[in-house]
């Protein structure tokens, strides 16, 4: 008998957005929304080990909690994925975020070996990866992660709006 995660992963391959991305996704989306209840840019990242889809770590935007300007979603999840597996690449990690990382985070991105980069809403202004630095076509760029934009952006583009326009 086909067991149920031969089901999901049959299902996974029949359908290039998967069950398990629109999952990944709703997650990093929620802890955007709770970003947003701190005051914090509402921008949410999980990890996940991309062959077994366990979510490694999940994290949300806080720069002004931490005063760090580093302390983007993206930065948080790949340094607590790296200290759970125990090691400084993350190789079969995948990394969804909703908004387009900015070219420092796209660097470390980079720099953690990511395998697959999904990103919900596109960001004209401060993203670095299909704007601005473009930094993974750079030359001193040594690692490129398959990248998919625009997955879920509609839902991440409604959550900075209504952030930005109550804050004006
Ligand atoms: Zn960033």
């Amino acid at each position: 008998m086909q067991s149920l995660l031969d089901l999901f992963i049959s299902l996974k391959q029949a359908n290039n957005m998967s069950l398990f991305e629109n999952m990944h996704m709703n997650l990093a989306l929620e802890v955007a929304k709770e970003a947003a209840s701190r005051g914090e840019v509402p921008v949410g990242a999980v990890v996940v080990h991309g062959p077994t889809d366990k979510v490694v770590s999940v994290a949300s935007n806080r720069v002004m909690e931490l005063k760090d300007p580093t302390a983007h979603a993206e930065m948080l999840a790949i340094r607590e994925a790296c200290k759970v597996q125990n090691n400084e690449r993350l190789l079969e990690c995948d990394l969804y975020v909703t908004l387009e990382p900015c070219p420092m985070c796209a660097q470390a991105i980079s720099f953690a070996r990511i395998r697959r980069l999904y990103y919900a809403a596109e960001d004209k202004k401060g993203g670095g990866v299909d704007n601005g630095a473009i930094v993974f076509n750079a030359k001193s760029c040594h690692h490129k992660p398959e990248v998919y934009g625009d997955i879920m952006s509609g839902p991440s583009q409604s959550l900075l709006k209504d952030f930005f326009k109550e804050r004006r």
